[in-house]
């Protein structure tokens, strides 16, 4: 049934141009995806709300954006070069291979299911690397980036005195990440080119406790906010702390194929910091010059990724929904999420209608991203936009063309209201801002 789930999520994101497989054509190019004319609106729409929840909604952040490629000794510092690993085992008799914690039965292969073929797992550093420059030389080797916070860390001190910053303040910023994953697998789950959101907030040493909690608690009601259902989010604490973490705990989301982490939030304490200034030889110390204490910031981070979080309501927003004699299928996106805000239709190809329509179409264009459709019945077009999450569908009928209303249909309880043209813009504003989740 979940597996299915996903089947069908999978299919639908592919037929109505949400997200393809990259380079199909070819055979498909494992771990990336390309995201189709729907996808790039809800995957631009999920990067918004986090940019606006990070630097609008907080006064306190500043953004960036730094380059994928950056200085080698930068991952030697963080400990990338050294540390950055998953443990690799290979099945000498099918030539699978697999993540250590992949295998679910000891000593049998996932793949071919032989027993006793499979390798002692060895580390694999999951770094992509490239050349910089005209030479393919050891010393022109460069990384594209597996996380985008080291690029925060060295231009710390840089924002901090451009923006006239204190500690404490953060940073937050969106971009593309790579890892060359072992075993890419549950679609845009565990991809190796990907998307991050991450803001790293810089405290005074022995306040970072207390900034972490207050940023996890955040960061849970943050995908409430934005139409998650509680019961489909946990917080889970980690037992293992990576080399530079004094406390983590990941949001989970619990997708078809099981709980996954949808964002980690972490005290990276002053690790980075510290190594940074190590490494490039720079002070990147803070000097409080009203208590004239200097110290190294600690850090608090909050990781998510773009790709796994719009995984994420798109799971939580599908629905196979029983009607009376009929199904349809519909995404329960949190209107600020969704793709198109509204569809406009006439309801026949007559009588001004069409005219009227467009019009409309004219009038909403400015504000939101509005989809004009005058093909087939109308309860067809209806179906269409549930499926693709429309919030709300405007229809312009006869009365629409004495009284100059239209109705106004809900993607979610299907009900229909009559609404003055005038005041359309207004409406859809409201109802986008203060929606809930029926
Ligand atoms: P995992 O344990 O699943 O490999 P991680 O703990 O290594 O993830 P982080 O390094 O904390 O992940 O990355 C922060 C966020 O970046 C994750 O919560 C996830 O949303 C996203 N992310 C990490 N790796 C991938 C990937 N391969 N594909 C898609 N998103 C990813």
């Amino acid at each position: 049934m979940a597996v299915d789930t996903m089947e069908q999520i999978v299919s639908l994101c592919k037929r109505k141009g949400f997200i393809f497989q990259s380079s199909e054509i070819y055979g498909g190019l494992n771990g990336c995806w390309d995201y189709g004319p729907l996808g790039v609106e809800l995957k631009r729409n999920v990067q918004d709300a986090w940019w606006r929840a990070m630097t609008v909604e907080e006064d306190d952040i500043e953004g960036l954006d730094a380059s994928i490629l950056m200085h080698p000794r930068v991952w030697e510092a963080s400990g990338h070069l050294a540390e950055f690993t998953d443990p690799l085992v290979d099945c000498t008799h099918c030539k699978a291979r697999f993540r250590d914690d992949q295998i679910e039965k000891e000593g049998q292969c996932p793949s071919c299911g032989m027993k006793g073929t499979l390798t002692a797992p060895r580390k694999f550093n999951l770094m992509l690397k490239t050349f910089i420059g005209p030479v393919e030389e050891a010393a022109s080797v460069v990384y594209l980036r597996p996380e985008t916070c080291q690029g925060i860390y060295v231009d710390y001190q840089n924002i901090m005195t451009a923006m006239r910053r204190r500690i404490p303040f953060g940073i937050a910023q969106i971009g593309k990440a790579f890892r060359n994953e072992i075993n890419p697998r549950y679609f845009v789950f565990r991809s190796r080119e990907f998307e991050q959101m991450e803001m790293q907030y810089f405290v005074k040493p022995g306040t970072d406790m207390e900034v972490f909690n207050t940023w996890r608690d955040k960061r849970l009601r943050y995908y409430a906010e934005l139409g998650i259902r509680s019961e489909k989010l946990r917080l889970v604490p980690h037992e293992k702390l990576a080399h530079y973490a004094s406390a983590a705990v990941d949001i989970e989301f619990e997708f078809p194929f099981g709980w996954g982490e949808i964002e980690g939030i972490h005290n990276r304490t002053d690790f980075d910091l510290r190594r940074h200034s190590e490494f490039s030889g720079k002070d990147l110390s803070f000097f409080d010059d009203q208590t004239r204490e200097r110290y190294i910031p600690f850090i608090i981070e909050a990781s998510s990724g773009v790709n796994r979080t719009l995984l994420a309501y798109l799971c939580d927003a599908y629905e196979v929904e029983q009607l009376e004699n009929d199904t349809r299928t519909v995404l329960h996106l949190h209107p600020r999420l969704a793709p198109i805000k509204a569809g406009i239709f006439p309801l026949v190809k007559r009588d001004g209608m069409p005219e009227k329509a467009h019009q409309i179409e004219r009038q909403l264009n400015p504000y939101f991203r509005v989809f004009y459709d005058e093909s087939g019945a109308v309860g067809r077009r209806y179906r269409r936009m549930d499926e693709v999450g429309t919030p709300f569908c405007i229809t312009v009928d006869s009365q629409t063309m004495q009284d100059d209303t239209v109705t106004l249909r809900d993607r979610d309880t299907m009900r229909q209201d009559r609404y003055p043209v005038a005041g359309l813009v207004q409406v859809l504003g409201e109802k986008i801002t203060s929606w809930q989740r029926p």
